[in-house]
């Protein structure tokens, strides 16, 4: 007998789907196993990639059925996103209709390759019960600080209409059309994940010895926790003049304070509102000024490719521990993202400040023996020209040195991350709507919990640009 698989596979596969064989029972005396595997795209059509993914899913599945586990093992379908809005706007239809068509081709396809997925709890993240879940899921991360709504710099993609996360940026690049990011101020729902920073690095611990420690690095670079002191600048009575009673100083964030007393300089980020207000003003020569707004554009990522890049701001302030005056510059390596857009400089100590301070001629001062004259000293020593903390280890010195802040009401010891609030708002159509409206009066108000879900209107035109439902009446 020769095997003709378009036979007998279907009459084996009808017979499954008749007796309802891969259905989990209402039997609580058995032992339960909940098999999933990664939901497909409804893109259109299953590749070699996906036989693979649910060959695995469901070689498991129908080994623990034998073992006499009652089963859960159901399929879905990953079916909001931009990927399946464009391939609409492409095809000149509905992404809705798009995306259930392609499901129901997709479904056929799956079932035709035998995977024994149970047949009444298959849903796609579409599926308007689906959104009622998520809904309520984002109106109790609103209500328990989770999740909030702020305006703030994003990377846009102009092709994509849309933000993307810093992760999503390649090279300067969207990482989905390769069309160049540009930087703009817009409001948007984010979610709070710094607030799980310390678990997160903590937690790493457990894993250590189980997964590659390059990974684990990259995890604890990605958080990027470091502790440091944040204090602040007073300007000059000069600068104050200069500027008007808008700003009286600014704050930094350091990571050395035991570098303290060798601050040459002060830099702020080409963003910085006090930069701003120095160019509106007309206080800074035009070109500079355009200069400096042209950095201001420029992604983190094509800030960092660059060479170092800066301009004096014409302003100085008091050093707070030893009343020297400190020029103030602006820096296209000085972040606004980061410890609040402005940072001193400790060229004699510091890799990137001296490249920045030999490029521009800015004084050095040593305040760590075991250096060389001339060159930035990374490494450790007792400290020097530092007043009443000579001679003290600088390891050592970093904690005295905030301890002195605090107690002379200068400063405090603070915690900063590097690791970013995820952005959840993508300005498109085809996504779970978020479930809030804005009032003048009230701000922020979540829809009450039993009037979800809050579908998305599909009498829309779906174009692509922007958000259609600016347009919907
Ligand atoms: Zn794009
Ligand atoms: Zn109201």
């Amino acid at each position: 007998m020769s095997y003709n698989p378009s036979e007998i596979e279907k009459k084996w596969q009808q017979k499954w789907s008749e007796e309802g064989a891969f259905e989990p029972l209402e039997d609580k005396s058995l032992e339960k196993k909940y098999i999933l595997s990664m939901f497909p795209f409804p893109s259109g059509r299953l590749h070699m990639g996906h036989v693979r993914n649910y060959s695995i899913g469901d070689a498991m599945a129908r080994y623990y059925r034998k073992q006499n586990y009652n089963v859960l093992h159901p399929i879905g379908f990953d079916a909001f996103g931009m990927p399946a809005e464009n391939a609409a706007i492409k095809h000149g239809r509905h992404p809705k209709e798009w995306t259930y068509s392609n499901i129901d081709y997709m479904r056929k396809e799956l079932s035709a390759l035998g995977l024994s997925f149970s047949e009444t709890r298959e849903f796609a993240t579409c599926d308007e019960l689906y959104t009622k879940w998520e809904q309520e899921f984002i109106i109790k991360m609103y209500e328990e600080k989770l999740l909030y709504r702020e305006s703030t710099t994003v990377n846009w993609c102009e092709d994509c209409h849309t933000v993307l996360a810093n992760e999503q940026v390649e090279e300067g690049c969207c990482w989905r059309c390769d069309n160049p990011v540009e930087l703009k101020e817009m409001p948007g729902y984010y979610l709070d994940i710094r607030k799980y920073a310390d678990e997160l690095l903590e937690d790493l611990k457990l894993l250590e010895g189980k997964w590659p420690s390059q990974v684990l690095a990259m995890q604890s670079n990605w958080i990027g926790k470091s502790q440091g002191l944040e204090f602040g600048f007073k300007f000059t009575e000069a600068s104050l003049t200069k500027l008007g009673s808008k700003y009286d100083g600014f704050s930094v964030f350091t990571t050395r304070p035991d570098t303290v007393y060798g601050v040459t300089y002060t830099a702020l980020a080409p963003e910085h509102p006090i930069v701003k207000e120095l160019i509106k003003n007309g206080l800074l020569d035009g070109e500079v000024a355009q200069k400096i707004t042209a950095i201001g554009n420029m992604t983190e990522v094509e800030r960092a490719k660059a060479g170092k890049e800066g301009y004096d701001l014409g302003i100085s302030v008091i050093h707070p521990l030893t009343g020297e005056e400190i020029p103030v510059w602006t820096a296209n390596f000085v972040l606004a993202s980061y410890g609040g857009g402005a940072v001193m400089s400790v060229p004699t100590h510091d890799e990137r400040d001296f490249e920045f301070a030999t490029k521009y001629n800015l004084p050095l001062k040593y305040v760590i023996e075991g250096g060389e004259e001339g060159t930035a000293y990374t490494g450790e020593g007792k400290l020097i020209n530092s007043g009443e903390l000579d001679g003290t280890p600088n390891v050592e010195a970093k904690s005295a040195v905030i301890k002195l802040f605090e107690e002379k009401g200068l400063g405090t010891g603070t915690t900063n991350y590097k690791l970013r609030n995820w952005g959840v708002s993508r300005q498109r159509y085809w996504g779970a709507p978020i479930p809030f409206v804005h009032c003048d009066d009230c701000g922020l108000v979540p829809e009450k919990v039993e009037n979800l879900p809050i579908a998305l209107p599909e009498d829309v035109e779906i174009t692509g640009e922007g958000n259609p439902l600016e347009k919907h009446p």
